[in-house]
């Protein structure tokens, strides 16, 4: 089964794609937390990356892709994965449908999950995420156990560099503008599950409904 994860950031993409992980035991390919592992590294194409990132513009497609063709063959993949932020521009979906279909097998479905921007705006900025297993925290609402640490794996979390109010603003004008031609080039091939959510949702309830979403696949 592949599933596609999508939504403008701080819709709870990374919590989801977690539930999602855990429940059905579907690899998570998230290309922000890939590149964020190269930073973290201090590698050069961590550097390189990091110019983009920091300024919450997007990677360019031809590095994304080379990227992502590297990580995606992974043996945690190869029954199936969850694209968590790829692809985001139309080139990026279009080599992902080639690059399914010369090995015979093709997306199933895509989750939009869609929601205010005013909460997106304090999701963002009172997130923490662990940067050694990638758990997400809101500093508020699903605040870790022990302040600062890692519930999973008890490492220290940090806020990311780019989830700074001027920075979001950046990334979810970027986001509308190249991501929402993505989810329409979906739409046309009638994969879609749009998930609406309202502010007083859990990750939980939302997830309720992602989970009916993929047994529908899995019942098909
Ligand atoms: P995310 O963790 O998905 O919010 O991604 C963080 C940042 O990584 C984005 O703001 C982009 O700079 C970069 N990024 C992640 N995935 C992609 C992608 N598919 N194409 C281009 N840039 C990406």
């Amino acid at each position: 089964m592949n599933i596609l994860i999508t939504g403008l950031p701080g819709s709870g993409k990374g919590t989801q794609s977690e539930l999602i992980n855990d429940f059905y035991n579907i690899g998570h390919l998230s290309t922000g937390n890939v590149f964020r592992n190269q930073i973290q590294n201090e590698t050069s194409l961590g550097k390189e990356l990091a110019s983009y990132m920091n300024e919450g513009k997007l990677v360019p497609d031809e590095l994304t892709i080379s990227i992502l063709k590297e990580e995606i063959k992974l043996e945690k993949y190869s029954t199936g994965f969850l694209l968590d932020g790829f692809p985001r521009t139309i080139a990026q979906a279009e080599f992902l449908d080639q690059m399914l279909a010369d090995e015979n097998t093709k997306l199933d479905l895509v989750l939009e999950l869609v929601i205010d921007e005013n909460v997106i705006i304090d999701r963002i900025t009172k997130r923490q995420v662990c940067p050694e297993c990638g758990a997400t925290y809101h500093m508020t609402s699903i605040p870790s156990k022990v302040e600062g640490i890692c519930d999973k794996c008890g490492s220290a979390l940090i806020q990311r560099e780019d989830d700074t109010v001027e920075k979001v603003a950046t990334r979810l004008s970027v986001a509308k503008e190249q991501t929402v031609p993505v989810i329409n080039y979906y739409k046309e091939q009638n994969i879609v599950t749009t998930i609406t959510m309202d502010v007083t949702d859990s990750a939980s309830e939302v997830f309720e409904n992602i989970k009916k979403a993929i047994d529908g696949i899995n019942n098909n």
